[in-house]
């Protein structure tokens, strides 16, 4: 045995000792989570000046003298923030504020040439609201959403190419950023992410962000604590910063709650601190401690004056509003009839939901057949080449020619798998590629009773031991009827013909 395996072993031995002290420890515990979501609003300029919020540029090319700080310049708000946060405070049932203010939030940081982020704190834009959540098991539960508040994000350190230095990118310095706050209502990692995934379809139906995950534009803060299981109080948190992906996020609360777990266990206190996921270890580790020292001396921003919103405004905006995704789940299920786990999965993003939507117009019905090749065959597809709905080789009225030859009978379910590799290879539609492949399927009767004649007079001694009794040689014969005809005559007629015959004696 090698010194590698060995090691494994006594790791296995480890682990399983844990988790069988797990069972006996007389408490029980309890995971309380809340997260905090940075959503970039999808403006082509920045909160508080005209500047470009593309994604990408050169360094220090897209920051004003206003995004910079300089003296002598005011900050002026963007109308096109204003109307998506109250878009997402309408869509979650929450409280628009008729009167919000903007305030200082002070500190240094050298990403922050100002010395100060334009937020909003004791006035919020959007306060109250819920989320439901579908969970693992089946059944829903309702998150609460505490605020939803408009700032500005920082610039950004650039710690690479830089020998011994730090660079700094204003860029995003100003870029638009929601912040949504949740209750402390999420009680696993599980249930937080499927808070993050809602919300993260929620602002994507609203077109209020792109949800670009890689990019920065939705960055998920996670504040955890452990109790005793019963108990009413709240531990003592952490917050866990900026998590980039739904799989990070996950990974950094299980173990999170594992370390608080073991700390208490062993007579520690947690102590409340920001920390940071490292995805290379699976760990999580301090950033900042004294978290109670951070004072950020907020007071209202007097370059800027209270936001009043009347009620003409949000009502102009709560008629902008799409169907909104549980409503489009809801439907899905009562008009076509569908399982609520396709329903769920189909209504994920909009563009999947009206993909859909299209091929099952195209089609003119068969609504579960639909959402089978869109999620089985064209999702994989996308899956496997890392390619977004939108950018489908195949469109959806091209998939819905595919699926009305399977169901005219002019292909096996097979045979379209094929048809539908060669469609997002680009060869073409359907009908052609059914025709140069000779993918045609048999279903002319006269012709499978001719093969089916051929295949029982090859096996005489098959059909007498079918005839004394021997049933399940019924499929022995379908198998050599479908061989015989190269795989191409239609299974369900093969089927019946074949029935038809040796039941008829014949
Ligand atoms: P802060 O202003 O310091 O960030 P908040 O009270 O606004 O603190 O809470 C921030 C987030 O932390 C919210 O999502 C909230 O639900 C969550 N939270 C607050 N207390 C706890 C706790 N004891 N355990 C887990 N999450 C918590
Ligand atoms: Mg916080």
């Amino acid at each position: 045995m090698t010194m590698q395996g060995e090691t494994e072993m006594a790791a296995k031995h480890l682990s399983s000792d844990r988790s069988a002290q797990r069972t006996d420890r007389s408490v029980q515990w309890e995971a309380v989570i809340g997260l905090e979501i940075h959503a970039q609003l999808a403006t082509r300029s920045k909160i508080f000046s005209g500047a470009s919020t593309a994604y990408g540029a050169e360094p220090n090319t897209q920051a004003c003298a206003v995004d910079l700080g300089l003296p002598g310049v005011l900050p002026v708000l963007n109308e096109g923030a204003v109307r998506m946060a109250v878009k997402f405070g309408l869509a979650i049932g929450a409280e628009v504020a008729r009167r919000s203010v903007f305030a200082r939030k002070n500190y240094f940081y050298p990403d922050l040439p100002k010395g100060y982020q334009i937020s909003q704190y004791e006035l919020p834009i959007v306060r109250g609201g819920r989320v439901t959540i579908q969970l693992d098991g089946g059944g829903e539960k309702e998150i609460g959403v505490t605020r939803a508040h408009l700032e500005e994000d920082a610039g950004k350190s650039l710690h690479e190419d830089f020998h011994a230095m730090s660079g700094i990118d204003l860029n995003r310095a100003g870029t638009p950023l929601l912040e949504i706050v949740s209750e402390p209502d999420l009680r696993s990692p599980q249930e937080a992410v499927a808070y993050a995934k809602k919300i993260h379809t929620l602002v994507r139906y609203l077109e209020i962000c792109d949800g670009n995950m890689q990019e920065g534009s939705f960055r998920v803060d996670a504040n955890v604590s452990v109790r005793p299981a019963g108990s009413h109080a709240f531990g003592t948190r952490t917050e866990i910063k900026n998590l980039n992906s739904f799989r990070f996020l996950e990974r950094a609360l299980a173990h999170e709650i594992e370390r608080q777990i073991e700390v208490l266990e062993s007579g520690g206190a947690v102590v409340q601190e920001t920390r940071l996921y490292d995805p290379d270890r699976n760990e999580t580790r301090p950033m900042r401690t004294k978290e109670e020292a951070n004072d950020y001396r907020y007071f209202p921003d007097p370059d800027l004056l209270p936001l009043v919103l009347e009620e003409a405004y949000i009502e102009a905006v709560r008629a902008e509003l799409p169907e909104l995704p549980d409503a489009r789940r809801a439907r899905f299920v009562s008009d076509y009839g569908l399982p609520a786990y396709d329903a769920g999965v189909l209504t994920a993003s909009r563009e999947l939901a009206d993909y859909y939507e299209a091929v099952v117009a195209a089609v003119g019905g068969e609504p579960k057949l639909c959402a089978n090749w869109v999620m089985v065959e064209l999702g994989g597809a996308l899956n496997r080449a890392g390619v977004e709905i939108t950018a489908s080789p195949v469109g959806p009225e091209a998939l819905a020619g595919l699926l009305r030859r399977i169901l005219d009978g002019t292909v096996s379910g097979r045979a379209a798998k094929e048809v539908f590799e060669a469609m997002w290879a680009g060869e073409g539609d359907a009908d052609a590629i059914i025709e140069a492949r000779g993918l045609r399927q048999i279903s002319d009767a006269g012709a499978i009773e001719k093969l089916i004649d051929e295949v029982l007079a090859a096996h005489p001694q098959q059909l007498a031991q079918y005839r004394a009794g021997k049933d399940k040689l019924f499929g022995f014969f379908v198998g050599q009827v479908m061989k015989a005809s190269g795989g191409k005559a239609n299974p369900k007629q093969v089927n019946e013909l074949l029935r038809r015959k040796l039941d008829a004696g014949g």
